[in-house]
Order: C-alpha cells, then sequence, then structure tokens
C-alpha cells in the first residue's frame, strides 16, 4: 500500500498531487493541500515537443562522366576490370556497369576508385540545411519531468 508523503500514513486511495512544483504520493485527505494529477498506479502520459533543430550535410554528386574517366584510366594501366574490381574489393559486375554508365557508383564506391586511379569522380555541391520534422514527440510522464527540472537545478 503506498504512504502518503504529507502525513506518512498508509493509504488505499492515494493521489499524485504536484505540490510546489514537486509530485507527491498522497492520501485522499492530503490531496486538498495541492493540484491532484491523477490516482496513483494510473499517471497519464504527458507529450513534450521537442526543440527543432537543424541538421548541416555535405552533399557530393558523382561527375557526369564517371563512366568515360574510369574506364579510361584503367585502359591506361592496362587492368582488366577484374584486377580493378579487385583493387576497390568490389565484384567485377559493378565496374562494368560504372563504365557502361548505367550505374552511378556510391559515394563509398566512387572514393575508392578516386583512390586507385588517381581522379575526381565527387563534386561537392553544397551544404544542406536539413530541417527536422517539428512533430517528433516523447512520451514521458510527468515523474520524468519532475526528475529533468531536479536535475538541472
Ligand atoms: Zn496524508
Amino acid at each position: 500500500m503506498p504512504v502518503c508523503e504529507i502525513c506518512g500514513k498508509e493509504t488505499r486511495h492515494a493521489k499524485i498531487v504536484f505540490i510546489e512544483g514537486s509530485k507527491l504520493t498522497v492520501c485522499e485527505r492530503c490531496a486538498g493541500h495541492g493540484n491532484v494529477i491523477s490516482d496513483y498506479g494510473r499517471e497519464r502520459k504527458v507529450y513534450v515537443k521537442r526543440p527543432r533543430y537543424r541538421k548541416e550535410e555535405k552533399t557530393f554528386d558523382v561527375v557526369a562522366d564517371y563512366d568515360k574517366i574510369v574506364r579510361r584510366e584503367r585502359e591506361k594501366r592496362k587492368w582488366k576490370q577484374e584486377e580493378l574490381a579487385k583493387k576497390v574489393n568490389e565484384p567485377a559486375s559493378l565496374i562494368e556497369r560504372i563504365e557502361a554508365g548505367k550505374t552511378i557508383p556510391s559515394e563509398k564506391v566512387a572514393r575508392k576508385l578516386e583512390k586507385v586511379l588517381g581522379v575526381t569522380l565527387l563534386e561537392e555541391v553544397q551544404n544542406t540545411v536539413v530541417e527536422m520534422p517539428e512533430e517528433k514527440t516523447e512520451a514521458v510522464t510527468l515523474g520524468d519531468i519532475v526528475k529533468i527540472r531536479k536535475r538541472k537545478s
């Protein structure tokens, strides 16, 4: 059975109240001292809006003639597609599709090709400002809010 935090008596019908910013579990008689939030054991959840924040992201674009560059540099070195594939640790079929202009290499693959072939395949575009969705909320109990406030002070 919960114990009243004001008078110290055990109580069957405890209430959750806010008194001077603190959340207390009290008996029915002492509940008159504060604002009753809910019955004990039946706390409702409140939703707190998270602050909106911005995130800066660098984006890269693969140059338009990546297919020709890769083929040209590979042939210059007299490598087979399989040899280049091994050097970048990717399947030969991917190199084939890249050289045919059928597959745009991912940033990760492009970086490896740049290193092995000594070319530039990626162009930094600009800093994109991504606005995070505002409606992201997190359910917290009123008890959590009290804890957060206590930690801050
Ligand atoms: Zn009491």
